[in-house]
């Protein structure tokens, strides 16, 4: 017997033709959050895949603190934390010579600095979020996602299934798509399309170019299960090697991949060797595992090779994120090098933007033109994101230059320099200081906390409050906690009825929340309710109770009991009474006791007012109305015109011409 769910759709049989409210082209980790964004706010629709979901090449693997949250909301983040490393096993990268090797210099670490919310960096990680940072490789991450997609939308997550037309009008979209399996094509209408197929399909059809540097570094990597545990650093999660024939640049990265078992206990690992486009092993299967031996530093090592895969890096920005009912996520919209680790987080990030957008335009809680706002937002973070991805990718060569190494240098002339700079002389003295600043410019990667947690958004749903960004926005590390629109709502530990919640997990998935004094909960309340009512937009009121530091209470930093809003008939849902024990809420919110800060679905804040409005109900509606039914102004008519840093940086990274000034200037400093 066939099981057809309640659209007729069936499972393992292709239909004739289907409608849904939205089609999500693509089971990566743009689409299958995406999905799980709309299936927790009850909408359906179908998601089609061209392959399975069982394993690929490993690719991605480090989850930062905002796709932690989201991964929260849509509960995979307790699976995820449990198949991650556990916490003082993995924070680490390191760069060494090789693993071994025949003189001293071979098997030596040149540095190390701590990583991924670890060590020093893990008080200030924890100031800006209430999740954790976790590393879990996409291999594993994608069936976990797609295992829940499938539970979410039952039928209608259908793998072997390919977009191969798309055409769209004022109302929607027509797909067509073939099922693999059964070798037939069929068509799909969908109210809105999202388009998260890493940029194979969709960016074509719908004639969206990408701009920015491509074919930058020629990759390949080697995905294999070997014993390095007498070898590897024993607490380093990536160990980068730098060898005279790279010239300055790393030969290649080492990557443990678990799972169960991290760093040099794991036991499979992925080795990315960094190639010459011209270099004559590749395309040699045998040559180039060869080579990862070697570059090792154990050409004897026993290796189960699993896969090799050839890429290159790229650092593009769709000139549209918006076609019509058809919206690019993930990389459909950017790609980004992998130095930084930015690629699936900012994915993430697309879908989290997303999903409350698309359900609350379904749900009729709000207009078309809120998904206007989806472009400038998301756009100005991609490009910010592989920008930075491509800064990332040229710090580590200043490493080998510090150590003595220069572009065409011979290889033997290389180890006399590594000689000098392991000699127990000024001149390797100097050079080993020299190195060790070069390390340490790799925090802007390692703890660039503020690039992951910190990006705000300047044009789109939000309504600027004429206050500046904090000092320090531009800071790839400094993160600082801002109610200020546009930014993530400030993570702060408040007193609940049954323990201590952070005021990110108190934004309500629906509709918008507005945090308020409890002294001035009720008219807030009540200016919620009228607003509520005429919009149908859902309003839930949180009203924090500020404590003085000297009443002795406390939010304990443990657990996270889930606080639900009450609901009376007819009112505005009100959170229950939570405390501001130390004082963090009011003196992070920017308002007088009488403001409010109201924040989307997303966790970013669309409007705050430093004191009660004469008319707080009037001012909600209209706000309401600008918020969710107008298109945003969009910023630029330029496409390019945001891209020039990501040009820059491209270039830098091609010629290497960036680096000698970051160098000397740090050793002199
Ligand atoms: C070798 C490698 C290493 C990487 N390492 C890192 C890293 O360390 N850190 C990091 O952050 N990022 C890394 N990335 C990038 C990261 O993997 C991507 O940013 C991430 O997968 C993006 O997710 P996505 O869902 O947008 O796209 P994808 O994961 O590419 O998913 C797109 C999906 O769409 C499907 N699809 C394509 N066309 C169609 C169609 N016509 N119909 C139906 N389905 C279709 C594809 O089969 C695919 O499953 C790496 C990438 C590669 C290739």
């Amino acid at each position: 017997m066939v099981n057809r769910d309640e659209s007729g759709l069936a499972d393992g049989e292709p239909p004739d033709t289907l409608e849904v409210p939205v089609l999500i082209v693509g089971g990566g980790p743009a689409g299958l959050t995406t999905a799980l964004e709309l299936a927790r706010r009850g909408v359906s629709g179908l998601l089609v895949e061209r392959r399975d979901f069982t394993a690929h090449y490993p690719r991605a693997h480090l989850l930062n603190v905002r796709t932690m949250e989201t991964f929260h909301d849509i509960g995979v983040a307790d699976t995820v934390y449990a198949e991650s490393p556990p916490e003082d096993r993995w924070h680490r990268v390191a760069w060494y010579t090789s693993l071994g090797g025949p003189t001293p210099l071979h098997g030596r670490r040149i540095g190390y600095l701590p990583a991924w919310g670890g060590g020093p960096d893990a008080p200030r990680y924890a100031l800006a979020s209430p999740r954790r940072f976790a590393n879990l490789p996409q291999l594993r991450l994608d069936a976990l996602l797609a295992e829940h997609a499938e539970r979410a939308w039952p039928g209608r997550v259908r793998t072997r299934t390919e977009l191969v037309g798309l055409a769209w009008d004022e109302h929607g979209a027509t797909a067509t798509l073939r099922d693999r399996a059964a070798e037939r094509a069929y068509q799909v209408r969908a109210r809105y399309v999202v388009a998260a197929d890493g940029g194979r399909t969709c960016a074509n059809l719908l004639e969206v170019s990408m701009s920015g540097p491509r074919a930058l570094v020629d990759i390949v990597s080697v995905y294999f299960s070997a014993d390095l545990s007498a070898h590897a650093d024993p607490e380093a999660l990536l160990t980068y090697f730098i060898q005279p024939q790279g010239g300055g640049g790393p030969v290649g990265a080492l990557l443990a991949l678990g799972p169960g078992r991290w760093a040099a206990d794991s036991p499979t690992w992925s080795m990315s060797m960094h190639l010459a486009p011209d270099d004559p092993a590749l395309g040699d299967r045998d040559a180039l595992v060869a080579r990862a031996r070697a570059l090792i530093g154990l050409p004897d090592l026993t290796m189960e090779v699993h896969a090799v895969s050839h890429w290159q890096y790229e650092g593009v920005v769709a000139d549209r994120f918006r076609v019509g009912p058809v919206f690019l996520a993930g990389d459909a919209a950017h790609r980004h090098p992998p130095t930084g680790g930015l690629g699936l987080n900012t994915a993430v990030g697309d879908a989290a933007n997303l999903g409350w957008k698309l359900a609350a335009v379904l749900h009729g809680q709000a207009g078309d033109g809120l998904l206007d706002s989806y472009e400038p937002e998301r756009r100005a973070v991609a490009a910010r994101n592989v920008e930075h991805s491509l800064r990332n990718a040229g710090r580590h060569a200043p490493i080998g230059e510090a150590m003595g190494l220069a572009k065409g240098m011979p290889v033997e002339r290389g180890w006399a320099e590594f000689a000098v700079w392991a000699g127990a002389t000024p001149e390797g003295e100097w050079r080993r200081t020299a190195t060790r600043a070069a390390v340490a410019h790799n925090a802007e990667d390692y703890s660039q906390l503020n690039i992951e947690a910190g990006f705000a958004y300047e044009v789109g749903a939000v309504v600027p409050d004429g206050s500046p960004p904090p000092p320090e926005h531009d800071s790839a590390t400094v993160f600082t906690p801002t109610a200020r629109p546009g930014h993530h709502v400030p993570h702060v530990w408040l007193q609940g009825p049954d323990g201590p919640v952070s005021s990110s997990d108190l934004v309500a998935a629906d509709g918008l929340t507005l945090f308020v004094d409890a002294a001035h909960a009720d008219a807030w309340r009540t200016a919620a309710t009228t607003a509520s009512d005429s919009t149908s937009c859902p309003l839930t009121v949180v009203p924090i109770t500020p404590v003085p530091r000297e009443s002795g209470l406390s939010a304990h930093r443990v657990g996270l009991p889930a606080v639900r809003a009450l609901s009376t008939p007819g009112k505005a849902p009100l959170a229950p009474e939570l405390t501001d024990p130390e004082g963090e809420w009011a003196a992070v919110r920017g308002t007088s006791p009488t403001g409010a800060v109201l924040v989307r679905p997303d966790r970013h804040v669309a409007w705050r007012v430093a004191e009660a409005p004469s008319d707080p109900a009037g001012v909600l509606v209209e706000l309401l109305g600008q918020l969710l039914h107008h298109s945003p102004p969009q910023p630029e008519s330029d496409p390019l015109a945001g891209l020039k840093g990501i040009a820059e940086a491209g270039e830098a990274l091609r010629t290497g011409r960036a680096r000698e000034a970051r160098l000397f200037s740090a050793v002199e400093g």
